[in-house]
């Protein structure tokens, strides 16, 4: 036991940058339930984004991360990292709705019109009633009112779209691909549609800029995240939705034309980089566009698939290694009116010099060891994100061309398979990888 001590001393100090511990009398117990459904009771010592550090009972001192715990959402509001009215982890947003609306009122007045929105109880009074409706105050006098109900509203009905935005941003980090499409869904979901559309452009911006034939993307974005001048911005978003719709003419055209009237206070010899990238990818022959399509058309499927909860873990699979190929092949002849034999060929002998890679992620054991636990339970459970790295990686192995696989160590528990358990005292196989200890990476064109 004194050994097992002095190893979890060691661990806790690998978990440096953490504020003093404060005193036992302060702090504040919570239960956490793990995904294999164990719970423990413990004192929180620190948080933060990644994950939550504890003090058992019997004084053992454990770091979790939030990938491992079920009730993360619930916690994180708890400790005050997720805004209490709202709650926007990724699982809430697919999985219940209830969250864009809440408890607010419903005004009838004399004069037929209805307003739907909060209370503002502390600027009420004897004669009127000030309620929050779309982010502005609205006074309404008590004796105009026919009619209230308690209601629940729709989060967009009470807040402007400007803090309702600032809601879903405040606690997440977007930087790749994945968050900025996650983000995007937030948006729809609370009726942000011009949010989304900015979200989703980035989204498409940096995923094809991780694809063969990136460097317009990748200029393009380096440019727009660069330049402080609105109307360059408002340009090159312009710009990028052209090409990410396949019209490379119009997006040259209008980045010269609008060059050409602001010269002076341009950054010239960028837009000269990004206009010469765009014109290679106008000039680029059909082939070239059809071997572009499939890579973008593919990725694309799978994500639909693997954001579809609806859908289970075989039928994921199922559509990887029957159905995919095919709809690429429908999506590109009709795109290019060529027949799917000539696409095919053209997409065989493609040249490639950039090689791909896809990890398996934490559904390593999935592909590798599907016996070991209930593979349809943990599609279900598991995250958007989690569900469409193994189904990437499951497609580049099975539907794409694999040139290798490979292992590399799991980052949760280093290889050993195992972890710490909740009481300290013991090991529990690893979450992350199922006690396979390694993930499953795939390089493929
Ligand atoms: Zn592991």
């Amino acid at each position: 036991m004194k050994k097992l001590t002095a190893i979890l001393i060691f661990a806790s100090a690998l978990f440096t940058a953490m504020p003093a511990f404060a005193q036992e009398n302060e702090l504040r117990r919570v239960e956490i339930i793990f995904k294999d459904e164990t719970a423990l009771n413990a004192y929180v010592l620190f948080f933060d984004t990644s994950g939550i550090k504890v003090k058992s009972d019997n004084d053992v001192v454990i770091f979790y991360p939030w990938t491992t715990i079920k009730n993360d959402s619930e916690l994180k509001r708890t400790l005050g990292l997720l805004s209490p009215d709202i709650l926007l982890s990724e699982k809430e947003i697919t999985q219940n709705l209830q969250f864009v609306e809440q408890a607010g009122i419903s005004i009838s007045l004399k004069d037929g019109r209805i307003y739907n929105g909060r209370e503002m109880y502390e600027l009420s009074d004897m004669d009127n009633i000030v309620i929050k409706s779309k982010g502005k105050l609205i006074k309404l006098s008590r004796h105009d009112i026919v009619k209230r109900e308690d209601v629940l509203v729709p989060l967009k009905e009470i807040d402007s779209e400007d803090e309702i935005y600032t809601l879903i941003v405040k606690d997440r980090i977007i930087a790749t691909a994945d968050d900025h499409y996650e983000t995007a869904r937030m948006c729809n979901r609370l009726g942000l549609d011009r949010k989304a559309e900015f979200h989703d452009w980035m989204y498409e911006l940096i995923r094809r800029g991780e694809l063969p034939s990136s460097a317009p993307y990748k200029k393009l974005l380096a440019l727009y995240n660069k330049t402080l001048d609105e109307q360059l911005k408002d340009v090159l978003y312009m710009t990028g939705k052209d090409i990410l719709n396949f019209n490379y003419k119009d997006s040259i055209d209008r980045l010269e034309i609008f060059t050409r009237a602001h010269s002076a206070q341009m950054p010239l010899d960028e837009i000269e980089n990004l206009l010469k990238e765009l014109k290679i990818l106008n000039q680029m022959n059909m082939e070239a566009q059809i071997v572009n399509y499939w890579y973008l058309t593919g990725e694309s499927l799978v994500r639909s698939k693997a954001f579809d909860r609806n859908a289970g873990f075989n039928t994921a699979r199922k559509y990887i290694e029957l159905e995919i190929t095919n709809e690429i092949l429908n999506s590109i002849s009709q795109k290019f009116s060529t027949g799917k034999e000539t696409a095919k060929s053209i997409w065989i002998k493609r040249e490639t010099t950039v090689f791909l890679t896809a990890s398996y992620g934490e559904g390593t054991w999935a592909k590798e060891a599907p016996q070991i636990k209930d593979a349809e339970k943990w599609w279900q459970n598991s995250s958007n994100a989690v569900r469409f790295q193994f189904l990437k990686a499951y497609y580049a192995e099975t539907a794409m061309q694999a040139i290798n696989v490979f292992h590399k160590d799991c980052p949760a528990c280093g290889n050993t398979g195992k972890l710490f358990g909740p009481n300290g005292n013991e090991f529990v196989v690893c979450g992350t990888c199922g006690g396979l200890g390694t993930n499953r990476v795939v390089s493929y064109r």
